[in-house]
This record gives C-alpha cells, structure tokens and sequence, in this order.
C-alpha cells in the first residue's frame, strides 16, 4: 500500500522484452497496481521478427506474444501515450496529452534509437532506420518506389535491411567501412565466409567506405548517396543503420543521472530513489568483467526484467547476467555465440579450435584457456546448438576435455554431431599435442 492507503501503483515506462517481462513478473508475485505506458504500439510485440513480417513470413498479429485478454486477465492497464518528462519532485508523469500520471514506483524500459551522425541529407524523404513498427510501415510505404537501396552500416540491423529489401527485388548496396562484414566480432575465416555468402546472394557490398553524404531530387527525396571517395550511388532509398543508442532524451532532462544511458546500480537502481531503469536504455556503472556497461540485445532485456520484478516485490536482487550469448541470421546462415570467443585474441589468454564443414557454410570454433585447459567460449555459424548446455558448462567452468566429449548434448540436429564427432575430437587432440611442444 502506498501512503493514501491504496495499492502501490508501479509504472513503467516502454512495453518491448524489459518493461513487459517486468510487468509479468511482478504480477507473479504481487497484487500492485501496474501500468505501462508506450508510444509505438498499443501490445508488445516482438520486434527482432519485423524483417519477417516484411518478407512476409509473417502477419504483424504474429509477432504479439500476448492476445489483449492476457493484458486484462493479469490486470496491468495498458497506456499508448509518449511520457514529456518525469516531475520527480511530485513523483509525477507529463504525458504528451498534458496528462499528469502518477507513480509510487517509475521504471524506464524506453529502449533505443537508430543512431544519426550528422550526414548531409539524412533527414530527406526516403532516408531512415529501422527500429520502430513505424519504421516497417514507412519503409513498407517507399518500397513500390524502389528500385536500388543503399544501406549504410555492416551491423545486425544492416544486413536484415539487405535481406528485407533484396526479398523484394530490389537491388542493394551495402556500405560498410570494415575490410570484412562485422570482422570486429567475426574471426577472419567466418568474417570472411559470411562476406562471401552476402556477395553470392547478389548484393553489391562497397568494402572500406563510409558514407559522405546524401544527395537530394527536386522533392527533397533521396536520389543517391555519395561514398567519401566521392562515389556517386544512385538509389531511390537508404538506411541507415550504424548502430543503435538508449533512447533517454526525456529522461535526461528530468534529471536523472545518465551518461550515454540512465546509469543504474547492480540492483538496477538509478540515483533517484523508487525509479529503475533496464532494457537498452540502461547503463551498468560496474558491469561484470568483460561485459559492456549497455547491452542493446533482446535476452539482457528479458533478464533485467526478471530481476527487477524481485526487488520490487520484495526480494531485493542484483542483475548477474551470467554468460554472454547471442544470436543472430546472415541471410540463409545462422549465428550463435556463447561465452568468449574474441575476433583477434590475445594468444596467452585464449586460444581456438576451428572446425569447418567441406562443402557448406558450417563452422564451429570453440575457445579455451591455454593455462587452465578449460572452456572459455563457442561461436558457430550455421549449426544450432542447445542454450542451456552451453550456460551450464559455462556457469561450472568445464574443461575443453569434459566440453569436446560431451558435445553431442548440446546439438539441435542429432544427425550432425556423430558425423563429425572424430574430426572436432582429432582437432582438440591436435591442439593440446602442439601446446605440449
Ligand atoms: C530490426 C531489429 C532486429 C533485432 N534483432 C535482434 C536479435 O536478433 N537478437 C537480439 O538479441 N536483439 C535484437 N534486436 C535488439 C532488441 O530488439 C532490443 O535489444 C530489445 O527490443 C530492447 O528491448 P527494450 O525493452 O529495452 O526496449 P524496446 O523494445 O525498444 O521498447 C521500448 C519502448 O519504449 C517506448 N518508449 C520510449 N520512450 C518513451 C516515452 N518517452 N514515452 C513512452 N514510451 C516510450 C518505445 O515506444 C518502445 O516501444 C533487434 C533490434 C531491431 C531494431
């Protein structure tokens, strides 16, 4: 109860993966008044499947986990409202109608925004991210219009906007300042294979460059960029994808402490008492070694949700990510990580088996420590493994002998492993024989 003697209204700010695992969590555990309050859509949705609903694998509806009953049932009222500024002094809301809305606990979940870094002709017509379900309607909008697309930012988000387009006929350019596509996070060999795959799908990568500017037709409306060796790109369309940031501007000016995200605490807390921040939009002042202070990904948003909806009903609980896994979809290859496995590691500290299929676009590199033998880390691209085989072994810090040979647990495919079971065993063989010498 609050001190008027009714329920504790939590409000929360932003309904993407952070603030609705939140929201469903805590009712889990608590009869609290909860409110979410979001400006992009009336439901969650989920919006790492939006390419899909592009290439149409899927309808919109699909991509709400939720039917609106579920919202009822679990009473958490459901707010389409952008929030101006927090009156923190009144423990208040602005919302953009002039509404006051008032909270006992606040929790920013606001997520990110594409990045814009000041390109001339940025903000033409034709010229965006992609980020929002409004992004999806007005790219959808320009898409009869498009004949060649420019995508400027070899990312995740990038190479979905090539796919999406290409799945449409559209002739793609695909400007990415790197030698290699993502070779900051890919090792050579896959860096490499994946740069392939992109050109044998027929898209037109310019390796090296970087966008200059953005060149206008009589109606303000992209008609081609040009690159900073002065490379005119005709296009009807570009995208702009160089990277995502927390999304906190409102925030920031209610004063609230930030830097480039709402910093927080281990228990999520930021430096106002009752108000949290989690998902993209939040800064860890100490994150765990080797992690970044901001992780823009799906599964730390669902997690900080879960461990916030703990503290706020009663169980006060520090975020502990545990091991780093992501995934993500290179056209027709899929990509998983799990744990550390560095693009250029530092020989004394970790080391790599690289496994390859002959003939398809299959890899597997599993890490370790040189000095203790033990497993540090596997990135594979084209195979799927099992999540919770890899955050075990990882969590009790196996070794690469108990890894190498229990192996076969973790695979979707159960036909893949014991075909090529002998050839990763014989490369960890190979490896620990030539660490002796
Ligand atoms: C195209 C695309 C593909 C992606 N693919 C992957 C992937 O494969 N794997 C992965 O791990 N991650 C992926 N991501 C990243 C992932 O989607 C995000 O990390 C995640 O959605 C962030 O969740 P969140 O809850 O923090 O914020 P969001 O999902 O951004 O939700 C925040 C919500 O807050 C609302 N909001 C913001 N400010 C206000 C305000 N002032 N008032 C009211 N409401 C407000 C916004 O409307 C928004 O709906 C992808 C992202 C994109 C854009």
């Amino acid at each position: 109860m609050n001190k008027n003697g009714s329920k504790k209204s939590i409000v929360i700010i932003g309904n993407g993966i952070s603030g609705t695992t939140l929201a469903r969590h805590i009712r889990k555990n608590s009869s609290y008044a909860i409110t979410i309050i979001s400006y992009e859509s009336p439901y969650f949705f989920s919006r790492t499947a939006l390419m899909y609903v592009y290439m149409g694998q899927l309808p919109f509806s699909d991509t709400e986990p939720y039917e609106p009953q579920f919202w009822r049932d679990n009473s958490i009222t459901l707010l389409q409202q952008r929030v101006t500024q927090i009156l923190l002094d009144k423990k208040q809301l602005l919302l953009d109608d002039s509404r006051l809305f008032s909270y006992d606990i606040l929790v920013l979940a606001t997520g990110s925004k594409p990045n814009l870094l000041g390109w001339p002709g940025q903000n033409l017509k034709a010229v965006q991210g992609l980020y929002h379900k409004q992004d999806l309607e007005k790219l959808e909008e320009w898409t009869p219009s498009i004949q060649s697309a420019v995508i400027v930012g070899g990312g995740l988000i990038g190479i979905e906007l090539a796919e999406m387009l290409h799945s449409r006929g559209k002739k793609v350019h695909f400007l990415i300042r790197e030698s290699h596509f993502w070779n900051s996070i890919l090792p050579n060999e896959e860096t490499k294979l994946v740069t392939q795959h992109i050109l044998d799908k027929g898209i037109e990568l310019h390796l090296n460059t970087e966008l200059k500017s953005i060149a206008s037709d009589a109606e303000e409306r992209a008609k081609g960029v040009y690159t900073k060796e002065d490379l005119f790109i005709p296009c009807q369309w570009v995208g702009l994808s160089v990277g995502v940031s927390p999304n906190i501007a409102f925030a920031k000016k209610s004063g609230l402490e930030a830097n480039k995200g709402i910093l927080v605490n281990k228990y999520l807390e930021t430096n106002q008492k009752g108000i949290y921040a989690i998902g993209d939009c939040a800064e860890l002042m100490e994150p765990q070694q080797g992690r970044s202070p901001i992780e823009a990904i799906w599964y730390t948003g669902r997690m900080m949700g879960e461990t916030l909806a703990q503290t706020i009903t009663g169980k006060r609980t520090p975020y502990t990510p545990g091991p780093w896994f992501n995934s993500a979809k290179f056209f027709d290859i899929e990509f998983q990580i799990y744990g550390q496995v560095s693009a250029s590691p530092h020989k004394q500290k970790e080391r790599h088996i690289f496994w390859k299929h002959n003939s398809k676009n299959r890899t597997i590199r599993i890490s370790y420590n040189p000095n203790t033998l033990c497993f540090l880390g596997c990135m594979t691209l084209g195979v799927r493994f099992r999540h919770a085989y890899f955050d075990t072994v990882l969590r009790e810090n196996k070794s690469m002998d108990f890894v190498i040979t229990t192996l076969e647990e973790s695979f979707f495919d159960p036909e893949f492993y014991p075909t090529y079971k002998k050839e990763i065993l014989m490369l960890w063989e190979l490896e620990k024989s030539n660490l002796i010498l």
